[in-house]
């Protein structure tokens, strides 16, 4: 089956209509093993150093399987490197779809007018017809894989199943055939059932926010130093299923609307405050011992945000670090000493 790529900060786009109209959408994710030149001579080093690792390898060439991409309306460095992803990636089909940065009325309804251009340009280019039935039968489909991640999820607050594990699961959900990735959620918890809880009990129990984190061996490092992450606040985690569309709705568009709408925040949006209130309320439910927020190099939205958290964390007496972090494996080392030292207080 072939793939739609995906650029997306947040997880704004409404892979339901890729589905209908018959292709795999397929998250692309940076890969922090590889340096970046390419992409440094079109954007400043600056810039963050995800989007830079993403566009490199959208400069050196996809996978043949993609045969397009999607660009979701997220921070300033993905919105203007579409630009030059037209202008210097060899791909023919690319769309930028506008998820607006406001929760009002009028932006959901601007929201559901660029997703009917966004139908229109995938029906043109690729000759094909993309019907409410199918979409309706996608959405009854993520719908359930968002049922099984919550119920996945759960297994980590039980110390059952590691933070990373799980969030290598999603990735695999992310660029996975939707059916494939159904059963194979279903088999990972009916094993997760009968699995006993983490012999370590000492383990310090934290809620990770922060940018687009997608480096699952950067949270393998963290949790080296003694951490269990319970819950989380990440677009490649609670955010892609922590709420359902609504199947009784008589417009599927507005269904996916009203979803994206309503589903917790990511910082490119606004009102920035909801994210905080989501990530003081997991804290609260899952009890955890702590809040780590990590932003990606230069990840400015996140950057902005972390003052308003500080100061929160601290009026609520939860304990809370924030680090800044490159995007390469062996940078990732340099925190080990930050990490253990967090552990330990909390
Ligand atoms: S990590 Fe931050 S700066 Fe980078 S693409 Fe995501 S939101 Fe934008």
């Amino acid at each position: 089956m072939k793939k739609i790529g995906i650029i997306d900060t947040c997880v704004d786009t409404p892979e339901e209509l890729i589905l209908a109209a018959g292709f795999i959408p397929y998250r692309l994710f940076g890969d922090p093993t590889i340096t970046h030149e390419h992409a440094d001579e079109h954007v400043p080093a600056t810039h963050c150093v995800w989007s830079r690792n993403v566009l490199e390898q959208g400069l050196k060439g996809l996978d043949n399987d993609i045969v397009g991409m999607v660009s979701v309306h997220g921070c300033d460095c993905t919105n203007r490197q579409f630009d030059i992803w037209l202008d210097c990636v060899d791909l023919d089909f690319m769309h930028f779809l506008n998820c607006p940065l406001k929760r009002t009325k009028i932006a959901r309804e601007f929201y559901i007018d660029d997703m009917k251009e966004f139908i229109n340009h995938m029906e043109n280019y690729f000759n094909i017809e993309i019907t409410e039935e199918k979409i309706w039968e996608n959405i009854r489909l993520t719908n359930k894989i968002r049922t099984i991640l919550r119920d996945i999820s759960e297994y980590r607050s039980k110390m059952v199943l590691k933070g990373s594990e799980f969030h290598k699961l999603i990735k695999d959900v992310m660029t996975q055939d939707r059916n494939e990735a159904l059963e194979v959620l279903k088999n990972a918890l009916e094993k997760l059932k009968s699995k006993e809880p983490f012999p370590n009990k000492h383990l310090k129990k934290v809620l990770v926010t922060g940018s687009l984190i997608d480096d699952t061996s950067f949270l393998e490092h963290m949790e080296e130093s003694g951490y269990q992450i319970v819950v989380d606040d990440l677009c490649l985690g609670t955010h892609y299923f922590w709420t359902e569309i609504d199947e009784s709705h008589e417009d599927p568009l507005q269904a996916l609307a009203d979803y994206h709408f309503n589903k917790p925040l990511y910082s490119t949006k606004i009102p920035s405050h909801s994210r905080y209130e989501f990530i003081e309320e997991l804290s609260k439910k899952y009890q955890v011992d702590g809040v780590i927020n990590i932003a990606q190099k230069f990840c400015e939205t996140i950057l902005y945000d972390h003052p308003y958290m500080n100061r929160q964390f601290k009026e609520k007496g939860m304990p809370y670090l924030f680090i800044e972090k490159e995007y390469n494996t062996e940078a990732y080392k340099q925190l080990k000493t930050r990490f253990e030292a967090f552990a330990e207080i909390i």
